[in-house]
């Protein structure tokens, strides 16, 4: 049995299901002032599904971040008076470099902002970013053991969160389940094998919602209550970390108070 009860030691409690996103919210915050925006050199730009990129930018000013954090991008776009943001999330680790930053953006069809960043940037190009943001963070500070649940790109901050602890050699328990539409739109699927193998504290959970066949996933669902069941396995994380489109969100932290999870362990991410 997967034994969560390693490395429990306590971190802050935040109280109720709450989405970090959100302004007012009582987690922690990594500066005091508010960061401005900075021209990021796009160094690499790495295909990771047919419809996602990872955007490698090299930070003139770099700042500290935490592992969950994301950053704001802005375009100018035609016939807007003013520049056009949207938010990503961190898929690299802060240590030992956070002088470079990976993002990791799956393409909306029809988006304003999304399209221009998977498809439109290379090596050299610059792009305005703002930030650290976000109050979604885990750092080994917190404690553990860690249940993790991503739906589509709501797996990056995630992956930031597991590539932090393998970077930093910690052990603490993580079980992350990740839901997807079939094999090849699972991001960071390959890392996450990798990782999954070499660390023995990792276990990684794919889910592909329109590929009953494919005997690589461990389910062919959306998340649902079974799934979640299944993956607490009797026991109960320090924290649980949910991340990806505001009704998955919801309904997973709901089964989660149902199956006896306190609804202060559980931190929440939306991406509206
Ligand atoms: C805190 C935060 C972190 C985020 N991190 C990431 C990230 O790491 N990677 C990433 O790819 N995205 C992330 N997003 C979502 C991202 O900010 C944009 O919303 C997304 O890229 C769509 O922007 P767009 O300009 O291309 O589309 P828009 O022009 O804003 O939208 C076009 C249409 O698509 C719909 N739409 C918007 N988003 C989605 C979606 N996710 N799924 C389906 N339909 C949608 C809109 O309702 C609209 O009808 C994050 C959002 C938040 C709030």
């Amino acid at each position: 049995m997967y034994d969560w009860s390693v490395d429990a030691s306590a971190g802050s409690m935040i109280t109720g299901l709450s989405d970090l996103s959100a302004p007012g919210n009582s987690g922690r915050e990594t500066t005091l002032t508010r960061p401005h925006w900075q021209p990021g050199e796009v160094i690499e730009v790495i295909d990771q599904t047919p419809d996602a990129v990872t955007l490698r930018l090299r930070l003139p000013e770099p700042t500290e971040f935490l592992p969950g954090q994301y950053y704001n991008v802005r375009l100018a776009a035609a016939g807007r008076t003013r520049p056009v943001q949207r938010s990503y999330s961190v898929s690299s680790s802060p240590f030992p470099d956070a002088s470079v930053i990976d993002l990791g953006i799956r393409e909306i069809p029809d988006g304003l902002v999304s399209p221009r960043l998977v498809r439109g940037l290379s090596s050299g190009d610059r792009v305005d970013v703002r930030g650290p943001a976000g109050r979604f963070t885990w750092t080994e500070a917190d404690g553990g053991p860690l249940l993790l649940v991503g739906a589509g790109s709501g797996v990056v901050p995630l992956v930031s969160i597991v590539r932090y602890a393998a970077a930093s050699a910690l052990t603490i328990p993580m079980r992350l389940v990740c839901s997807s539409v079939n094999f090849e739109s699972a991001l960071y699927r390959e890392d996450l094998a990798r990782l999954a193998d070499s660390c023995g504290w990792l276990e990684v959970v794919q889910s592909f919602t329109r590929d009953p066949d494919d005997l690589r996933a461990g389910h062919h669902r959306r998340v649902d209550r079974a799934m979640l069941a299944e993956a607490l396995d009797g026991q109960f994380p320090r924290w649980v970390y949910l991340c990806g489109p505001p009704l998955m969100v919801e309904a997973t932290g709901n089964w989660l108070v149902d199956l006896g999870v306190d609804p202060g362990a559980i931190r929440c991410e939306k991406y509206d």
